[in-house]
């Protein structure tokens, strides 16, 4: 029996963490739950799962699930503290970092220093404070198991293997909504047209990240820290049937990789019982049904978000923390009308540029540098905002 911990469990990967556990009644138990605001979700999850403690963002909301659970309510906790606590409670055995965004940091990190598994689906984390990260799993001896479909993918295609014998790993990309659109069309694009991803559901976040190719920038940066490949080793190919999930190239020439039908419960519930695999109820992989399997270079011009990430990750230290925040802000904005899709990159852009890196000695700079970025970037919004959109 496996002890979970689930930070994000009202989240798209939180509830498809949930369908497994409640499938698998027999392998895990969940011991915590911590979610944002959504607090309808959560309470049925309480009722179901029956976890020994939960915790949400506010005070306030803590208090309307106590009175909405009455008896049946579990210690419930609120803020920061309340994710830690959740995040290390002593009967854990493995943590599901399924938060969005920089706020998944702080807990996950606090999970892998009470020396938790962690099954990471918040990518933030690697791209916020990568090398800090990679250096506590390694001084602690806990196992980070990717969740993101790309980077299971690597890893199940390195399983096995000598790491000194890859040569290129691959990552792909479906090119989201706008994969084929001109870059004078995607000018006016709306949130609604954003978040109509072709082949995946996910969280708003998420789904806007990969209209701009920004997902495929933070994959880049998530890779380069949890398999400690260098940026000019690792690839990115447009693959918009979303079936190969990811390749490694090999030094004699071999390449290997992880098909599947693109649903994320096939790398979640990897991470969740590797080395052992869970009989899921999802269709099999028709392979004789596909028509054919594409791949493409990305198109920067259009997608500069991407190389956006390449630079971060070239000037090092506290950049990929800035980075990120940046697009934080940015998305957000673009998703409340305020800024035109095109200039997520604008923000992030002039936000960087005003940077000055710092090196990554404690999670401490991450912090200073993702409110920094966030102040920064909210300037440049505004400022964009009030010239008006162009549409
Ligand atoms: P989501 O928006 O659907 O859910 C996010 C969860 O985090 C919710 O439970 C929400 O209540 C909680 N949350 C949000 N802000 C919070 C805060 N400030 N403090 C505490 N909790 C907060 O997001 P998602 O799509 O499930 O993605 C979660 C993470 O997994 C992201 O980092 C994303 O990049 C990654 N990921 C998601 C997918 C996917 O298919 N959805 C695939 C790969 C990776
Ligand atoms: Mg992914």
């Amino acid at each position: 029996m496996k002890k979970l911990g689930i930070l994000g469990s009202t989240g798209s990967i939180g509830v498809s963490t949930l369908e497994i556990v409640a499938d698998f009644p027999d392998q895990f138990e969940v011991v915590t739950l911590t979610a944002g605001n959504n607090l309808t979700r959560l309470e049925e999850q309480i009722r179901r799962f029956r976890p020994k403690m939960v915790a949400v963002i506010s005070p306030e909301g803590a208090e309307t699930l106590r009175r909405r659970l009455g008896a049946d309510a579990p210690e419930i906790l609120s803020g920061v503290e309340g994710l830690v606590a959740c995040a290390c409670d002593p009967d854990i055995d493995m943590i599901v970092s399924a938060i969005v965004g920089a706020a998944g940091l702080v807990p996950t990190m606090a999970a892998i220093e009470s020396g938790k598994d962690v099954a990471l689906a918040n990518k933030e984390t690697l791209v916020t404070a990568g090398p800090l990260v990679t250096a506590a799993v390694k001084r602690l001896g806990v196992r980070l198991f990717p969740v993101d479909s790309e980077h299971s993918a690597i890893f199940q295609s390195m399983e096995g293997h000598r790491m000194d014998n890859v040569r290129r790993l691959i990552l792909t990309a479906s090119g989201g909504p706008f994969r084929n659109r001109p870059l004078a069309e995607m000018r006016c694009v709306t949130p609604a047209d954003a978040l109509a991803h072709p082949n995946w559901s996910m969280g708003r976040k998420i789904s806007i990240d990969s209209a701009t190719m920004m997902n495929k920038g933070l994959e880049v940066i998530e890779a380069r820290w949890l398999f400690d490949v260098l940026p000019e080793r690792i690839a990115v190919h447009i693959h918009p049937q979303s079936i190969v999930h990811s390749l490694v190239e090999y030094i004699d020439g071999a390449v290997i990789a992880q098909l599947g039908i693109p649903d994320m419960k096939t790398p979640i519930a990897y991470a969740l019982s590797h080395p052992h695999r869970l009989p899921l109820n999802l269709p099999p992989l028709d392979l004789c049904g596909l028509r054919n399997l594409t791949f493409d270079e990305p198109d920067l011009e259009r997608f500069p978000c991407l190389g956006l990430a390449y630079e971060a990750l070239a000037m090092g230290g506290t950049a990929p923390a800035v980075l990120n925040a940046a697009n934080e802000v940015a998305v957000e904005a673009f998703l409340n009308g305020e800024i035109p899709f095109l200039e997520i990159a604008s923000v992030i852009r002039a936000t960087l540029a005003e940077h000055e890196v710092k090196n990554l000695e404690h999670i401490d700079e991450v912090l200073r540098a993702d409110l920094w970025a966030r102040k920064q970037a909210r300037q440049v919004a505004v400022k964009i905002a009030g010239r008006g959109q162009a549409c």
